[in-house]
């Protein structure tokens, strides 16, 4: 599947904020966006007028570089959440942290998006005692994520498990990191969700 394979920092750069997409460096001050705090590219530091559209836009690909999600994907998960009961922009949210490379990453067992779908799909976890690799499956509330037992010697898990104390877990998951085991334990609601996004804003550029 085509995927970015550019510098990360950019993508921070151009919507102007930490998306956290290089793990540990993100919390130091070799992050990008805290050097240089303006949009890449020789009119990086021109530019100023937006349009509304552009705001929209921009809004949508934040989000999407957020969750590390293609445009055709994420457009049919926008579709999916337009169908449900509720509000359109909260079920697309919601629909996002339910990812299983999501799962992995706010539990604590990676410490960025990018790692943890690599870790799902390299076979380093099972979902309700069975093995699993695709990293959009949607959890559920009861799903047991487990780390395999042939994984837990992994360096970068156990050091990414270390540090999940300061980058903290959701309370609508849990975790049990003797037994390298996360739990769901409800669905993720808007409140849950704590990076400055404004869903409303990708509802309209979607819609018109
Ligand atoms: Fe973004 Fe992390 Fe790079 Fe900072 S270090 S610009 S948060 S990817």
């Amino acid at each position: 599947m085509a995927r970015y394979t550019g510098p990360s920092c950019r993508l921070c750069r151009r919507e102007n904020m930490e998306l956290f997409l290089k793990g540990e460096r993100c919390y130091t001050d070799k992050c990008a966006i805290k050097r240089r705090n303006y949009p890449p590219g020789q009119h990086g530091q021109g530019r100023s007028k937006v349009s509304d559209y552009g705001v929209q836009l921009r809004e949508k690909q934040k989000v999407r570089r957020i969750y590390g999600i293609l445009e055709k994907q994420f457009r049919a998960y926008f579709e999916k959440a337009d169908r449900m009961k509720g509000v359109t922009g909260e079920n697309l949210l919601s629909l996002l942290e339910r990812r299983l490379d999501n799962i992995v990453y706010r539990a604590g067992f990676a410490t960025s998006r990018t790692e943890a779908r690599q870790l799902v799909r390299h076979g380093h976890f099972s979902l309700n005692g069975r093995k699993v690799n695709i990293p959009s499956i949607q959890v559920k509330v009861g799903d047991v994520l487990e780390l395999r037992e042939k994984s837990r010697k992994v360096a970068s898990i156990n050091e990414s498990l270390e540090g999940v104390v300061r980058r903290g877990v959701p309370q609508w998951l849990e975790l049990d990191k003797d037994a390298y085991k996360g739990m769901v334990k409800s669905l993720p609601v808007r409140e849950d969700i704590t990076m400055p996004i404004q869903e409303q804003l990708i509802v309209e550029l979607y819609s018109k």
